[in-house]
């Protein structure tokens, strides 16, 4: 007998490419066919089959607050009363501007868009054109969104599905895309001294968290910086994934590092679509209709999204739920790593604050190349056993474990008995 699941995937195969809208959906990496969400609520999601299960997805990163809160279902609801698109300017777009604007520190001015991508998207084009410059440096495992020039040595569900380098990306604009290795000064160094005056920007995820978990180095963004500065190029933050996450102001805030822009998303929707990108007021009126680079959108500016993500940030002032956060990550991370000592199995369990990833390695991972030496198999394994005994995690062992605020004691400690038994099976 087909599970619900089972029969809504065989459909859906027929009539979506691979049967989803989002590739690491599918579960191709760690096997089996997906599960179908009738419904999610708190740290929960309830199949179509009516299986529980505790949620370490969150949506990828946006449901900070837990899913189906009620003060942004509310807020949604309000706004719909009054219509669900205006085409003109509303009042919810200068209340979310000077939310973030208030608690990202670089960011002076912010144009809102509707997805992760289109912001990091947006960002390199207004590099080019602020600095007249044409090439950009990334790092090896950093996910940007699938941005043709950023489609080079991509993380998440590019690496998952074993392609980093797409498909359909003209050489021409690979080209002008250098690829590094992160945590690596010197080859920073060598590669603004190669392409001397020909670097617009450096983008990077601060904390690398779309092929696991990775950290920087003490002193690594601090250095960017300031080869930045000193060689006229933008340093973008892609803190789509770690804004208003690991901290209200983001990685900047926790690290005291400033960029020139920011690409924002994920929790400023409020689990609707949004993206956003900010930065200094001189860099962000070179966009139209003051300047020179074109940047829109229909939808941009949504009332619906406006209103589910500016009630998303007012609770996370209101509740500063970070600290407690960081110690439900602490206390998972903790636990995870001590079951995998008593059964001599070798696992890195890097962490920050409500983020958290599994490396089966012997050592510490500072890099891309030694993410994809882990030993994937056995994630896949823990995956399958948690998510039939009631956990889910996602679904690609080069995507990061997120925690919500509804996640407390008892349900870290649940999910710790269950991992227990989990690793039982190694
Ligand atoms: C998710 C993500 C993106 C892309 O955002 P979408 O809304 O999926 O387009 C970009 N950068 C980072 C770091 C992300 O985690």
């Amino acid at each position: 007998m087909k599970t619900e699941s089972e029969s809504l995937f065989e459909k859906a195969k027929k009539l979506i490419p691979g049967g989803v809208n989002s590739p690491v959906r599918a579960f191709r990496s760690v096997g089996g066919s997906p599960f179908f969400t009738k419904r999610a609520n708190g740290c929960h999601l309830t199949t179509v089959d009516g299986q529980e299960l505790i949620d370490y997805v969150c949506t990828w990163g946006p449901a900070i607050h837990g899913h189906n809160h009620p003060r942004i279902r509310e807020a949604i609801s309000n706004a719909l009363e009054q219509g669900t698109s205006f085409g003109t300017p509303g009042p919810a777009e200068v209340e979310m501007a000077e939310l973030i604007t208030e608690v990202v520190p670089s960011v002076e001015k912010v144009r809102m868009c509707n997805s992760g991508t289109e912001a990091t998207m947006s960002c390199i084009r207004l590099a080019r054109g602020y600095t007249g410059k044409s090439k950009i440096i990334k790092f090896a495992g950093c996910y940007h969104g699938h941005v043709d020039s950023l489609l080079v040595k991509a993380g998440s569900g590019a690496l998952t599905l074993g392609n980093p380098d797409s498909a359909g990306v003209p050489d021409s604009l690979a080209r002008e895309t250098i690829v590094l290795p992160y945590n690596d000064e010197q080859a920073v160094e060598d590669a603004l001294l190669e392409n001397k005056d020909e670097i617009a920007a450096i983008i990077i995820e601060p904390f690398p968290a779309n092929c696991g978990l990775i950290l920087p180095k003490p002193g690594y963004l601090e250095k960017l910086r300031s080869l930045c500065t000193a060689n006229k190029v933008l340093l973008i933050f892609d803190e789509v994934m770690t804004g208003f996450r690991l901290g209200i102001g983001g990685v900047q805030e926790r690290t005291g590092v400033t960029p020139d822009l920011t690409a924002m998303g994920k929790i400023i929707g409020g689990g609707l679509p949004v993206g956003a990108l900010g930065g200094k007021t001189e860099i962000m009126d070179y966009l139209a209709p003051l300047g020179p680079v074109y940047q829109a959108g229909t939808l941009s500016g949504n009332p619906l999204a406006m209103a589910a993500g500016i009630e998303s940030l007012r609770i996370l002032k209101e509740e500063n739920p970070y600290e407690s956060m960081e110690k439900m990550g602490t206390m998972l991370a903790v636990g995870i790593i001590e079951i995998a000592k008593s059964h001599g199995i070798a696992l890195q369990v890097p962490q920050a604050g409500s983020m958290l990833c599994f490396y089966f390695s012997e050592s510490q991972v500072d890099n891309f190349d030694q993410a994809i030496a882990c030993k994937h198999e056995r994630f896949n394994t823990i995956f399958q056993k948690l998510l039939s005994s009631g956990v889910y995690l996602p679904p690609s062992s080069y995507e990061t474990c997120f925690l919500s605020s509804q996640h407390n004691e008892e349900i870290i400690s649940l999910t710790l008995e269950k991992i227990k038994s989990a690793f039982s099976s190694l």
